[in-house]
């Protein structure tokens, strides 16, 4: 009876023990690992870049959803209690978010770390030419005080945002440096090769000229020899003939090849706008919204190479 009794109370002892184990573990490896360091990218390229360099290690989220315009973009409330529970925060730059400074500054979240995807990268002017819409449809008139900021377009320049990207969270999180280098190494080895393709392909196409609807393209154009002579800024609905005058007058004074829309543009509209010119019309992709998968930049960019490479033959 009494041996009995005694082996029930070690047993209960050594449960007690092993439950006491298991909670100080796991309380201990969270704060080693950091693994809940809470990640946040602005738009669409940033958050890809950063899932690249994270992998497994963590979620991303994203603060401006797919599917819209991040020029434009208003934040919400939701943004602002996700930043205020960020750790770190991902922007393009460039003045590409200009919801963000105040969205940050009413937060308080003195402890984010902020990362500039585009520290160190020499921006292009935008697009001041006399196409430019500034005299008409000011809510489409997108110019950024800082410079052109669709640096991610060149896979060359995509590169140094991936590594400013991983310097920022290695700085943020030390314990993931190891798999950050691997992932970004990784990413970056992609974004070679998606570069030597550019090159190889579009170096018969020297100085093809195309007009754009959206100022997205000069670094990837200044990249690969390739022209955006004019940029035409449309409005998404109600074009009126006077827009469609523009775009006619630009084709004739540059002598273009083509016409590259927008994806999401008014389809029929741009087609037939098109048709009236006689110029081929193809889409180009800002990869400013699709799927939030790192791969996607690569599946976008390629199918921009073909367009461009249709474009200019
Ligand atoms: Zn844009």
């Amino acid at each position: 009876m009494f041996r009995k009794f005694q082996w029930i109370g070690s047993s209960l002892l050594a449960v007690v023990a092993l439950i006491t184990t298991a909670s100080l573990g796991n309380i201990s490896s969270i704060a080693q690992n950091r693994d809940g360091t809470k990640i946040v990218a602005t738009i669409l390229p940033v958050y890809m870049f950063t899932k690249g360099v994270t992998g497994e290690t963590g979620e991303v989220e994203i603060l401006v959803p797919a599917g819209t315009d991040p020029h434009e973009y208003q934040a919400t409330p939701e943004n602002a209690r996700t930043i205020a529970e960020a750790d770190v925060l991902v922007k393009n730059g460039l003045g590409l978010e200009e919801f963000l400074e105040k969205l940050v500054d009413a937060t308080g979240n003195s402890q984010l770390q902020e990362i500039d995807a585009s520290q160190n990268i020499k921006p292009i002017e935008e697009d001041k030419d006399e196409h430019h819409d500034h005299d008409h449809d000011h809510d489409h008139d997108h110019s950024h005080e800082e410079g052109n900021p669709h640096v991610w377009l060149d896979p060359v320049l995509a590169q140094q945002q991936v590594k400013n990207i991983r310097d920022g969270l290695i700085k943020a999180n030390p314990n993931n440096a190891t798999t950050y280098q691997t992932n970004a190494n990784i990413y970056l080895q992609k974004l070679q090769q998606l570069d030597q393709e550019f090159q190889t392909r579009l170096a018969p196409f020297k100085g093809c000229k195309f007009i754009a609807f959206h100022d997205a393209y000069p670094y990837l154009a200044k990249r690969y020899n390739l022209q955006q002579t004019a940029v035409v800024e449309l409005p998404q609905d109600n074009i009126t003939p006077r827009d469609i005058q523009r775009v006619i007058n630009a084709t004739k004074e540059y002598q273009v090849k083509g016409l590259l829309a927008e994806i999401g543009f008014n389809d029929s509209r741009m087609q037939q706008i098109a048709k009236d010119i006689g110029l081929p019309i193809k889409k180009l992709d800002p990869i400013e919204s699709g799927l939030l998968d790192p791969e996607h930049y690569f599946t976008a960019m390629k199918n921009n190479l073909k367009t461009l490479e249709e474009i200019c033959q």
